[in-house]
């Protein structure tokens, strides 16, 4: 369904990918794991374009396209069809939590306002904020700013949802309330990639991880042979610092 690879690119001299593949089926949820600086955010922000990858090519149902060669047009396909939870949240300030949803359904979908409505309220009541609609990101803790967050993603109804460190901006109390809401929609059969330092989450949430080390996968496993019995000896060294 989603398909990468050979994902490089560099900032300056510095190359941060080196050649990375990934492979996306309907429902999986992958959980990309490893040291900081290892190149999981800026892999997952070349899937949607939000980083443009030096080289490699990349394929979402029927849109295939070398990224340095990618349109306008295939750009704007793909970011329709990918939900992005940002670590920082990345809401309007300006806006309410339903208009925060509402947004994305209105100016990318091009839906009408009394659909958008409906929809946004759907997703923030899956999210636990049915009581929160027209509170300002200023008015909600950065847990419920994380859950708008979610809902913004989901209400769009992409092909694939990706996260990036998403509880890593919040307090430790308010960690469980989002990993309670990505396992939630995680089993009603949303397509996830998520990149987290979490690794009880991943363990318990991802059919399948993924480990990067300096701009590379390093190791790739469905999630329990992953955790039961890791290969590689940076991956091994990495897991005992966890579990
Ligand atoms: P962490 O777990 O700490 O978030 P990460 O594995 O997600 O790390 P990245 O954030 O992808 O790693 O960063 C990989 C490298 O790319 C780092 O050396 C970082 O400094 C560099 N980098 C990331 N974004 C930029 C940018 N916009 N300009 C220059 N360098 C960047």
């Amino acid at each position: 369904m989603l398909n990468v690879s050979n994902i490089h690119k560099r900032f300056g001299n510095n190359e941060v990918l080196k050649g990375v593949d990934l492979h996306v089926e309907k429902g999986d949820v992958i959980a990309i794991l490893g040291p900081s600086g290892s190149g999981k955010t800026t892999f997952l922000r070349c899937l949607n374009f939000l980083e443009r990858a030096d080289e490699g090519e990349i394929t979402l149902g029927d849109i295939t396209t070398k990224c340095t060669k990618a349109s306008k047009k295939d750009i704007i396909n793909i970011r329709k069809r990918t939900g992005f939870v940002f670590q920082n949240y990345n809401l309007i300030i300006t806006k309410t939590a339903i208009q925060n949803v509402m947004e994305p359904l209105l100016v990318v979908q091009k839906k009408s306002k009394e659909e958008a409505k409906r929809i946004a309220m759907e997703a923030l009541d899956k999210v636990g904020l049915s009581n929160r609609y027209d509170f300002y990101p200023s008015q909600l803790s950065g847990g419920q700013q994380q859950r708008v967050g979610i809902a913004r993603a989901i209400a769009v109804n992409p092909d694939v949802i990706l996260l990036d460190e998403p509880t890593s901006s919040l307090d430790p109390e308010l960690v469980g309330e989002v990993l309670s809401v990505i396992k939630k929609i995680a089993k009603e059969g949303t397509t996830i990639v998520i990149v987290t330092h979490e690794i009880a989450f991943a363990k318990e949430v991802a059919n399948r991880v993924v480990f990067m080390e300096g701009g590379k996968v390093v190791e790739e496993n469905n999630s329990s042979e992953f955790f039961s019995n890791p290969q590689n000896k940076r991956t091994i060294e990495f897991l005992n610092r966890f579990l």
